[in-house]
């Protein structure tokens, strides 16, 4: 017993107190800031390996982003990745940072279904689907469910069935081999169904956007109530992210 105590008190508190206000060690690459500075903005676009940098204005698409950090290393002065892990949105839109804005990435309430914040503010049973994902976002998503982030403080779970789930969690850039189990996972939720895009693959495809191998078809017959960047995505971005959604964190 006295030795049990000993090794609680050594471990100390290993989950995250804040997850709102937790720093980010090492190397991160989260919400992308872009000077007004000049630069060769058509060498820029040619850097980015998946079309996520546009023109007049300069900007960058981090549903399409891959975070490799090569445009920062060519134009240190023109383009910095901050540590700002919140980054997710309910608007495609609102994840396109234009240059010369510094100001956090928000979920705007007024684009999220009322029920969801009615219905899931206190828990919110997802199912994961990988739809021809890398295991780089599941890994991450996994993490969001462990002793630091511990994502099930807020009562939010990933399930083993989607007949137990509130809505799916989509991760990787959906291959024709996934289309159809993707729909069966989805017919199986009961309503009202929540779709979350995790990653950037499963927002815009990523580096395999634009392949025969893909059938995201799937994204055109439902709205997707949430878009959570990053490549792949940060346990922190994920639960920042679903807690925007389902809840009034103001
Ligand atoms: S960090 Fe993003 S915007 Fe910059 S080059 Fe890589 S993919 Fe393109």
């Amino acid at each position: 017993m006295i030795s049990d105590i000993k090794i609680l008190f050594h471990q100390g508190k290993q989950y995250i107190p804040d997850v709102t206000t937790a720093e980010v060690p090492g190397i991160f690459r989260g919400r992308p800031v872009i000077s007004t500075e000049p630069a060769d903005v058509a060498r820029l676009v040619e850097i980015c390996p998946t079309g996520a940098i546009s023109t007049g204005p300069v900007s960058i698409d981090m549903g399409k982003c891959v975070f490799c950090g090569e445009c920062q290393f060519a134009y240190p002065g023109k383009i910095r990745f901050t540590k700002d892990f919140k980054i997710s949105s309910a608007s495609r839109e609102g994840l396109i940072v234009p240059e010369g804005r510094d100001v956090p990435v928000t979920v705007n309430p007024a684009l999220i279904r009322k029920e969801i914040r009615k219905l899931f503010g206190k828990s919110l049973k997802l199912r994961q689907v990988s739809a021809g994902g890398d295991n780089s976002c599941e890994w991450e998503l996994n993490a969001a469910g462990n002793v630091n982030f511990d994502m099930g403080r807020f009562g939010i779970e990933f399930v083993a069935s989607p007949r137990h789930a509130d809505g799916i969690v989509i991760t990787g850039p959906i291959t024709k081999n996934m289309a159809r189990p993707l729909q069966i996972c989805y017919d199986a939720v009961p309503h009202p169904k929540v779709i979350i895009l995790a990653g950037t693959d499963a927002i815009s495809g990523g580096i395999f956007a634009g392949s025969n191998a893909l059938d995201r078809s799937f994204l055109d017959k439902y709205p997707v109530d949430l878009y959570i960047p990053g490549n792949p995505v940060h346990p922190l971005t994920f639960i920042n992210g679903v807690l925007d959604l389902i809840r009034n964190r103001k």
